[in-house]
């Protein structure tokens, strides 16, 4: 819950990890740092010359194909893919303010879900910052719509995402559920969902580059009828939809509002985010 004159956050402590990219499927260690306040979140990839650093923030983003990578403008220059999950982690323990050295373009997947950042941010340890923080009030109704898919956002005096999934696949169907920051718990609730990709599509993914690091550690495969392995939730797959949107809009840092979303994707969530901060001015 981030009440008027909340402070803004930084980890207490550097802290490291390692692990497999979800599509590049290379081997990446990152290293988080301890942060001034206004420095915002800051991917910096000590792997290329100079080290250029990223900014996480919607206007940053480069591609919302499959995951929500950010970058600076230009075909060849620098990226961070798949940022989202880790986005949801800082968003969920407060984090403005943070250094994540990447030696690599993808950040590591972890177990699919944004429980092992959470994890990482909870023994690093969380310090207020001595400077308020700035939060997005929603102070009209503003949406995004492509085709079948749906997003709005409604003025609230908290933050809440009511998610629709609907899948023409029999394992999947139709999800609904419901988050409120000041009823509902991302820890427990959200944070372990996993990411998920259908058996059928594998093959095709690898062929363009894609998921090559995924595994049954670190995604739930959806064969024809049912699951690979097993599910954490029976609802696991909305559950990972909310967390997707908390992480894509974790891009503006924090805001105030209530988030309606039917089939949304990344492409969506970054869209209405830029439209976030066109329309409204943040508040203190
Ligand atoms: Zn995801």
């Amino acid at each position: 819950m981030f009440r008027e004159g909340e402070l803004q956050k930084t980890i207490a402590n550097p802290i490291e990890y390692s692990g497999i990219a979800l599509h590049t499927g290379k081997e990446v260690n990152i290293k988080c740092l301890p942060a001034e306040a206004n420095r915002g979140i800051i991917f910096r990839r000590i792997d290329l010359p100079e080290k250029p650093e990223i900014k996480a923030d919607s206007f940053k983003v480069v591609s919302t194909r499959r995951c929500t990578s950010i970058g600076l403008a230009g075909e060849d220059q620098p990226r961070v893919h798949t940022v989202e999950h880790m986005m949801s982690a800082f968003w969920a323990m407060g984090v403005d303010n943070i250094i994540i050295e990447i030696d690599n373009a993808e950040t590591p997947v972890g177990d699919g879900s944004a429980l092992p950042f959470i994890k990482l941010l909870q023994k690093a340890g969380i310090k207020e910052l001595g400077a308020p923080r700035q939060v997005w009030k929603i102070d009209q109704p503003l949406w995004v719509k492509k085709g079948k898919m749906y997003l709005v956002i409604l003025p609230y005096e908290g933050f809440k995402i009511s998610y629709t999934l609907d899948y023409d696949h029999p394992v999947i169907g139709t999800q609904f559920y419901e988050f409120d920051q000041e009823e509902n718990s991302f820890i427990d609730e959200i944070a372990p969902a996993r990411t998920f990709g259908f058996e059928r599509e594998v093959e095709a993914l690898h062929r363009r580059g894609l998921a090559l690091g995924g595994s049954l550690e670190n995604a739930v495969l959806i064969g024809e009828e049912e699951t690979v392995n097993p599910l954490r939730f029976p609802d696991e797959f909305v559950r990972h939809k909310i967390l997707d949107v908390i992480g894509d809009m974790a891009l503006n840092g924090f805001i105030r509002g209530h988030i309606i979303a039917v089939r949304s994707g990344h492409y969506l969530h970054v869209e209405l985010a830029k439209k976030i901060r066109e329309k409204n001015n943040p508040g203190r």
